[in-house]
């Protein structure tokens, strides 16, 4: 889909000034791609007509640059389409929070019980799975392998008891033993059956579970968009888990679940591996899709703040890497303009959270940051790795700081251009494989 999106796309972006017939025809292939990729008719027709009429409305014919506008309304619908903004997981303001996790067999839903245990678990939380699929052989296996690896307390009460009766204990047991959040595995069938849905909504009666999640296969395209369309009429669920997106290279089921369902996507599975979930953000999968790293909304971002000028040589010098500490303190100063870093630098692609938090910084660390830069040579500036203890321990004493924070900021700005090379190399895979990931 990405390699089509582009193929399409680019051609408009060179030009220099459009007419309706050229919109008219970069829509029909961008229609086409979309189609292929296995998108949901209906959400197609609908996607393409709303962008040809921003296309070729005053605001793109006029503008100097009509090929990049049309681009940019193109992300913008997609990410629309994809549901705007970052869904998260509501918690009960009275734990446990509970979590119900549905699906047909083999979508995911046992091996992303555990995942969001083990996500959960990163944000403090105390998970406890529940095992209540008792039908489908070794399940209950399955799940204590899986608690077990994360080091998540699984309850089971084997397969002799009614699942409704296995999530109801096992929320007495998650109040006993203080688990704030229970995840409720559940079982599946190849099909949506009656005797699944009778079971899922008993258990729901029951237990009343905060979130009910629908795990979908994403490989499985359009059916995963009807899979989820059925069990929001007859269940009414809250959110989608994706799961396999890693082999899914269409995108059709992401781009579809949400207009259909009218549920927002909230993580999505990239792999087999129990730290493979990721939390859904819909304008990052439209950068994806269209190939270009989260840079845009980056650019856009600083643009917004500050001139024009001294972006486009911030995402010049981002680009080569030619970057040193004049440019850092440059950007520090900016940045107190855009809000907070960590979360400018969430826009980055590939980007983990651990990064983030090692980078995270206030402003009072900003006025100290900015002291010690002021207390290196132009020279130093420019070239750290000439920073030996010496004058290290120069600049620390010129900026009232210790050389431990001097370390620490040598140690910053290098993660820093790490990152940086990290996302402008992911951009450079994107534009060579164009697969959307
Ligand atoms: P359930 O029947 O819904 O409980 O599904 P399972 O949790 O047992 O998963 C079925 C298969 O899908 C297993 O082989 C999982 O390893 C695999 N699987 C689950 N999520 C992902 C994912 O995000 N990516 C990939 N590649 N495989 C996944
Ligand atoms: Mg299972």
């Amino acid at each position: 889909l990405a390699d089509k999106l582009q193929g399409a796309l680019q051609k408009l972006k060179s030009k220099g000034k459009l007419t309706e017939n050229d919109v008219k025809e970069v829509m029909r292939e961008v229609k086409l791609a979309l189609l292929e990729a296995d998108v949901n008719f209906k959400v197609v027709k609908e996607f393409i007509d709303k962008v040809k009429d921003r296309a070729v409305g005053q605001e793109v014919m006029e503008s100097l640059t009509p090929g990049q506008q049309v681009v940019k309304i193109v992300h913008e619908e997609l990410t629309a389409l994809m549901g705007t903004t970052h869904s998260k997981i509501t918690f009960a303001s009275k734990p446990p929070t509970v979590i119900m996790l549905v699906g047909l067999q083999g979508a995911g839903k046992t091996t992303t019980g555990g995942k969001l245990g083990a996500y959960l678990k990163k944000l403090g939380k105390r998970p406890l799975l529940v095992a209540g699929d008792i039908y489908r052989p070794a399940a209950i296996k399955q799940l204590q392998v899986v608690g077990g690896q994360l080091d998540i307390p699984v309850f089971s009460l084997g397969d002799k008891v009614s699942p409704v009766q296995i999530a109801k204990e096992g929320i007495e047991h998650a109040g006993k033993h203080g688990n704030d959040v229970v995840i409720i595995d559940t079982a599946g069938r190849l099909h949506i059956d009656e005797n699944l849905m009778e079971e899922l909504e008993n258990i729901k009666k029951v237990v009343i579970p905060h979130e009910i999640l629908l795990v979908v296969d994403a490989m499985t395209g359009q059916d995963a968009v009807n899979v989820a369309e059925n069990f929001n009429n007859r269940l009414g669920i809250d959110g989608v888990i994706l799961t396999k997106m890693d082999g899914d290279t269409r995108g059709g089921a992401a781009l579809s679940v949400r207009s259909v369902a009218q549920k927002p996507i909230k993580f999505v599975g990239m792999g087999e591996k129990l730290s493979e979930l990721e939390p859904f953000h819909p304008d990052r999968m439209a950068s994806r899709i269209l190939g270009m790293g989260d840079v845009l909304s980056l650019i856009e971002k600083a643009q917004a703040n500050f001139d024009e000028k001294k972006a486009r040589e911030l995402e010049k010098k981002i680009r080569s890497q030619d970057f040193t500490f004049e440019d850092f303190l440059d950007q520090l100063q900016q940045m107190k303009k855009l809000g907070p870093l960590s979360q400018l630098l969430e826009m980055i692609p590939g980007a983990n959270s651990k990064q983030l938090k090692d980078i995270e910084i206030n402003d009072k660390e900003l006025a100290h940051i900015e002291a010690m830069i002021s207390s290196m040579t132009t020279e130093e500036r420019r070239n750290p790795s000439i920073i030996n203890g010496s004058r290290r321990k120069r600049i620390a004493a010129g900026s009232g700081m210790t050389v431990q924070k001097v370390n620490n900021l040598l140690k910053q700005f290098e993660q820093t251009k790490k990152m940086m090379k990290q996302f402008s190399d992911m951009e450079k895979g994107m534009k060579k494989g164009g697969k959307m990931k």
